[in-house]
């Protein structure tokens, strides 16, 4: 057997954290300021939820060149050291954190590990991807057919080779060109030796903020990261916008064919930080809402209202606001667990969801009880949970979901389970119900995940405003790739 990984959390999976769709990556980029990458790696801590396997940070300083770290485990673990930062030295800097990247789930090696680094004729060029790219493997067999060397297992390196093979002269022109080949969902942050760019896809499936600090720009995947080192929110770049930007200020182009934009539904539910504003929107207010819609949609008599920490929080709360239930926290979460027991034994590992979640019994003990979680995956987690609060005494148990049922994988760099396993693919809502042995299950309507996030007339099912094809199985772009490998797409109706 292979020996451990130092970071190995296999064993979590039995703790519900392999029952969550998981975000992939957290983008974060500094220029103007001195010493960015100290800006870069607060940005990056304030961005874990979106990838805690690894991370990266590269900087440029005028003397030393470009500089490198690339760690597994958390942000505060490998870049608080002195001897670490110290090597990361000038006014220019971006990271990445991540979870996994297709290719290399739980088995990442240091090489997968992002900012990817390419020196080309013109200089230097480090970039960082948060997305997913769906013709990746189209685009590396013909890259290695055409010479390219591959080092890693990412989809992310083909931006690097086809930049390389790029003749246009500049490199945010050769970005450009690599880009208009890459299919899928993509936020970019890059830089060369006096640029910072930043670049999202046509159909802004994933998030990319500009921010500004002092004299210095930032591009983030979320405003909180903003908020950490004391940026002021500027504006999100725009679904297909490429901003490049130097000493001189910020220079936009849009280099692709405009489409409609179709952003990532499942950022406003569970992804993005609560803290953090989407569309002009907070994403508090966003969960709040959900749960005030799931209240109007589903209602259920019942005496307390209690989250599934943390995510099912603020939808809870808005469910509680609108039922007039009350609201209690009646699971308690043990924010401690994941880095108490690196080596677990067996007894432990058995233990299961009870490492990281404990029922508050003297609240729960005779109540009929409603549950807010934001998501159902496999369901392995809600039927674990439904167990504790029925041990604590609990008359009825009832789960209101704060997404409607998820029954199709992500291809656009969210990491989710196969089809299969996913159990609203194989089972309606009342086989659900009956198979995690609940008083009663309700999912939000897509309709009313529209109104949530702010569209008053709900889902436009000729032009979906947002991507919600977990839920819809309408996917924005086709996934070649995985079309190839023989995933079967949703039959048009
Ligand atoms: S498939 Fe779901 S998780 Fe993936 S980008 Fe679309 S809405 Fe987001």
């Amino acid at each position: 057997m292979p020996p451990a990984h130092p970071f190995d959390t296999s064993f979590l999976r039995d703790t519900g954290d392999d029952d969550k769709l998981k975000e992939e990556c957290g983008i974060f980029g500094v220029i103007g300021v001195a010493e960015a990458a100290n800006f870069v790696a607060l940005g990056l801590h304030a961005l874990q939820h979106r990838g805690q396997e690894a991370g990266g940070i590269v900087s440029h300083h005028p003397e030393l060149g470009f500089q490198s770290a690339r760690r597994f485990g958390y942000v505060r673990d490998n870049f608080t050291s002195q001897s670490v930062m110290e090597t990361l030295k000038g006014p220019l800097s971006i990271g990445h954190v991540r979870y996994s990247t297709a290719g290399s789930k739980g088995q990442t090696a240091i090489r997968d590990v992002q900012p990817f680094f390419g020196e080309f004729a013109m200089g230097g060029a480090a970039i960082a991807h948060n997305g997913n790219i769906t013709n990746a493997n189209a685009l590396r067999r013909e890259l290695i057919e055409r010479g390219s060397i591959f080092q890693s297992s990412s989809d992310s390196e083909c931006i690097i080779h086809l930049m390389a093979r790029s003749l246009q002269r500049t490199i945010p022109e050769r970005m450009e060109d690599a880009l208009r080949r890459v299919e899928g969902a993509f936020s970019v942050v890059a830089m060369t030796r006096t640029k910072l760019i930043g670049v999202r896809d046509p159909l802004g499936v994933r998030p990319l903020v500009l921010g500004q600090v002092g004299d210095g720009w930032v591009l983030s995947s979320e405003t909180c990261a903003l908020d950490i080192i004391g940026a002021d929110f500027v504006r999100e770049i725009e679904p297909g916008e490429m901003v490049v930007i130097t000493d001189k200020g910020v220079e936009s182009h849009f280099p692709f064919r405009p489409r409609k934009p179709r952003f990532c539904i499942f950022e406003h539910v569970y992804f993005s930080r609560p803290d953090s504003i989407l569309g002009g929107r907070s994403v508090y207010e966003t969960r709040e809402a959900i749960g005030r819609e799931l209240a109007k949609e589903s209602p259920v008599e019942a005496d307390l209202v209690c989250p599934v920490p943390d995510s099912g929080t603020p939808a809870a709360i808005g469910y509680s606001l609108e039922s007039g239930i009350p609201y209690a926290m009646g699971i308690i979460r043990n924010q401690y667990m994941g880095r108490t027991f690196i080596e677990p034994t067996e007894q432990i590992r058995n233990m299961g969801v009870r490492l990281k979640l404990n029922v508050n019994r003297a609240l729960i003990e005779g109540k009929r009880v409603i549950l807010v979680d934001d998501s159902v995956v496999r369901g392995t987690t809600s039927r674990k949970i439904k167990e504790m609060i029925l041990d604590a005494g609990a008359k009825e148990v009832h789960f209101r979901i704060a997404s409607p049922p998820t029954a199709w994988p992500c291809f656009y760099g969210v990491d989710t389970p196969q089809r299969e396993k996913l159990l609203a693919a194989t089972m309606s809502e009342d086989e659900m119900r009956d198979h995690l042995q609940v008083d009663s299950l309700k999912f939000i309507s897509l309709d009313g995940l529209y109104r949530a996030v702010g569209e008053a007339k709900g889902r436009n099912p000729k032009q979906p405003q947002y991507c919600d094809a977990c839920f819809s199985g309408e996917y924005p772009v086709e996934p070649a790739d995985m079309v190839e490998q023989g995933f079967e797409m949703k039959a048009a109706e």
